[in-house]
């Protein structure tokens, strides 16, 4: 193992870094910006390019590259190359303060939702100086946000960071309000736990459906899957151990802090945790993360599956994004604390969370919908579509003595100022861990627990910060003008109010039961349960009037990711259908026929020895796979009938909807019938990697 110190971050330009590389009076400029947001001087900019170029070279690295964050959902890079011809033939290796800030990629390959019909085909990459540039595969990457001609926001990142200044502006408000005057800004930050699969590489290419959709369409059970509850924490096999390896020292070279590691539930099923981030660097890295994971396991012959359901019947990957708001003097308002002043404020800002997440439950359903989530989601392995908060038992207590205005009583014995209600310090083991909640309070956090392995978590998030920043700004609507000698029972007013309005949103108890769908109902909570009944909600009056109030989508912006996430779901399932098809006709019906056939032969070749040899159990198999093969014809045929009519249609959303209630049904009934014949017929006759063989061989 090498050095962890003195590799951590040693492909990252850091702090650490600039200050060595940069002059100080740029290193204090750059970190005003950083900080405060402030614009960077050209000449500055210069400075801070030269430095950056010499260090990357001196690292190895011939090119850069603006890296930025499309509504592809991947990644995007174009390489320049540091070289500038000189006179007399040789090179010199130059980068300008320029093309530091600003890059101009061509932008019409990339998803606009009609955003760019009215403008030019030109987009604009700008330099984010709040994440550091790296080095990767030798190209120095500079993350930057991406717009058009005209400044819309056609990435990810964009919409995040204003999101993040909204709910900064929002929150220092409100504290100066409630009493306290130092805090300047307040960060959101971010832990993301990332789930993943490992298979073997030579398995994963003989299986069409892994390489087009990610999952596997067809495949009868293994024999075992996850009932014996073997896997989780389980002892990690060498190969996957030596991924591991590699792959925390490669995140760490790139400056991510991977810090937990462990097997999960499913077989061949793996976790990744990094230290929590600001959520803006906590959305790079967690790109990146995912980025480094596939190429890691190429090293390692397998292939990493980031799909949100690779495998039916056992538990697919998710995302659990931990979030908590953090003040720049340290405060994490999530942190219930020892002293009652700060319960106040913790209890706010718990208030505020809550509420957001009760208005806006559509939008955080919204924002984890996507064609591989719907399998988990609901499903019993993952929260279900319902968003809840879950408190846990102590806190619960806590709000309910706040909304009686009854005395809550800790053993410590604290109390408030004003003799009214206090919370017990939290030792975070107090907090149950309920997997079942989407949405649960953790300590010092919430943990969202509903998001896909494969998506950024940029898109959750800004969602989240806007919705807790429009909260906070009603409550700072309230409180404004109240006199200091009133102020604490104003907000203490505020909270049970509060509380008593939005306790329908809070649920301790099991999420995965039947029951708690039907009490959900009662209580007139959202149980939106796939992409396509979600996704309209996203343009309802109140979202369109979030987003635009705190300037972090404007209208158009609105429409084009709409359309863009539409589309998507659409394509998704016409991808899926069609390689289904393709597995059906050119996979499993020729293999079927050809067992079927060697069956013939054997009872044509017993016959012909002598008709007194007993033909009887080979002519029973025949019949059943001829049975299974005649059914699978047919469903084969309804799914391309399906397919061909989804073809025809125009309408996105009706599109979406078709997908979801008739192609997806069809396809469910398609592979049935494939895997039922799976399950007759000898391995050597598989077209393609079994279950067994990719979750147990490993
Ligand atoms: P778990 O038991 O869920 O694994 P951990 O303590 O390991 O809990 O935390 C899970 C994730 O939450 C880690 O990525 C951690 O860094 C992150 N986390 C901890 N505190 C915060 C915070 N204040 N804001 C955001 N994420 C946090
Ligand atoms: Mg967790």
């Amino acid at each position: 193992m090498s050095n962890v110190p003195e590799i951590y971050g040693s492909l990252v330009f850091n702090d650490k870094i600039m200050k060595t590389k940069l002059p100080k009076d740029v290193y204090k400029a750059l970190r005003k910006t950083i900080e405060k947001n402030t614009h960077l001087e050209a000449d500055i900019a210069n400075a801070v390019a030269v430095a950056m170029k010499e260090w990357a070279v001196e690292n190895g690295a011939t090119h850069f590259t603006h890296w930025f964050q499309p509504l592809t959902g991947f990644t995007a890079e174009k390489h320049d190359s540091f070289i500038s011809p000189t006179e007399n033939g040789g090179v010199l290796m130059e980068f300008s303060g320029k093309e530091l800030i600003k890059g101009e990629p061509d932008a019409s390959s990339f998803p606009s939702g009609g955003l760019r019909a009215t403008c030019e085909a030109r987009g604009y990459t700008a330099w984010d100086p709040t994440s550091p540039a790296f080095i990767k595969d030798g190209t120095l990457c500079i993350p930057t946000a991406f717009c058009s001609y005209s400044g819309e926001a056609l990435d990810k990142k964009t919409p995040l960071l204003r999101s993040m200044d909204a709910l900064s502006k929002e929150a220092v408000k409100l504290l100066n309000i409630i009493g306290n005057k130092a805090v300047e800004s307040v960060i959101t930050t971010v832990g993301p736990e990332q789930e993943y699969f490992l298979i073997d590489r030579e398995d994963f290419k003989k299986r069409r459906d892994l390489i087009f959709t990610g999952r596997t369409l067809l495949g009868a059970p293994a024999p075992k899957g996850q009932e014996m509850d073997d896997h989780y924490f389980g002892m990690l096999k060498s190969r996957v151990a030596d991924y591991m390896k590699d792959l925390d020292e490669e995140l760490w070279k790139l400056g991510i802090p991977a810090k937990t590691k462990h097997n999960e539930v499913a077989p061949c099923q793996h976790e990744l945790a990094p230290i929590f981030d600001t959520t803006n660097v906590a959305v790079d890295h967690n790109q990146l993360t995912m980025e480094v994971m596939k190429k890691v396991a190429e090293k390692h012959g397998f292939v990493c599956l980031l799909h949100e359901k690779p495998f039916a019947g056992i538990n697919g990957s998710g995302k659990h994004n931990n979030w908590s708001m953090t003040t720049n003097l340290g405060t994490n308002l999530l942190d219930p604390g020892k002293t009652p002043a700060e319960n106040t404020q913790f209890l706010v800002f718990l208030a505020a969370v809550i509420k957001a997440v009760d208005d806006y439950a559509d939008l955080m359903r919204l924002s984890v919908a996507s064609a591989g989530n719907d399998h988990r989601l609901g499903a019993n392995e993952a929260p279900p579509a319902i968003i809840s908060i879950f408190l846990g038992d102590e806190l619960t207590a806590v709000i309910e003595s706040i909304e009686k205005d009854e005395f809550f009583h800790t053993s410590e014995k604290v109390s408030m100022q004003t003799g009214a209600k206090v919370i017990p310090h939290f030792t975070r083991d107090t907090t149950d861990r309920n997997r079942t909640s989407p949405f649960a309070f953790t300590g010092n956090k919430f943990e969202f627990r509903s998001l896909g392995s494969s998506a950024s978590v940029a898109g959750p998030n800004t969602i989240l910060n806007t919705a807790v920043a429009e909260v906070l700004s009603q409550f700072s609507a309230k409180l404004q003008g109240t006199a200091e000698e009133d102020m604490e029972k104003a907000v203490h007013d505020l909270i049970r109010d509060t509380i008593v309005a939005h306790k329908r949103v809070i649920f301790n108890g099991n999420g995965y039961t039947e029951e708690w769908v039907q009490e959900a109902e009662k209580r007139g909570l959202y149980n939106l349960r796939s992409t396509p009944e979600v996704l309209p909600r996203f343009l309802d009056p109140k979202n369109v009037e979030l987003f635009t109030k705190h300037g972090v989508y404007t209208e158009s912006e609105m429409n084009s990711r709409h359309e863009i996430k539409l589309e998507k779901y659409c394509k998704t399932l016409h991808i899926e259908g069609k390689t289904m098809l393709s597995m059906l006709h050119q996979e499993v019906m020729p293999a079927a026929r050809k067992y079927a056939d060697s069956l013939a032969a054997s009872i044509a070749g017993r016959k012909a020895v002598s008709s007194s040899i007993s033909c009887g159990s080979l002519e029973k198999q025949l019949e059943k796979i001829a049975g299974l093969y005649d059914v699978l014809v047919t469903k084969t045929e309804v799914l391309d009938e399906a397919i061909l009519k989804a073809e025809e249609m125009e309408d996105l959303e009706a599109l979406s909807f078709f997908y979801h209630d008739t192609v997806l049904a069809v396809m469910e009934e398609a592979r049935a019938a494939a895997d039922e014949i799976e399950v007759y017929m000898p391995d050597e006759y598989m077209p393609y990697p079994t279950y067994t063989k990719m979750l147990f061989y490993v």
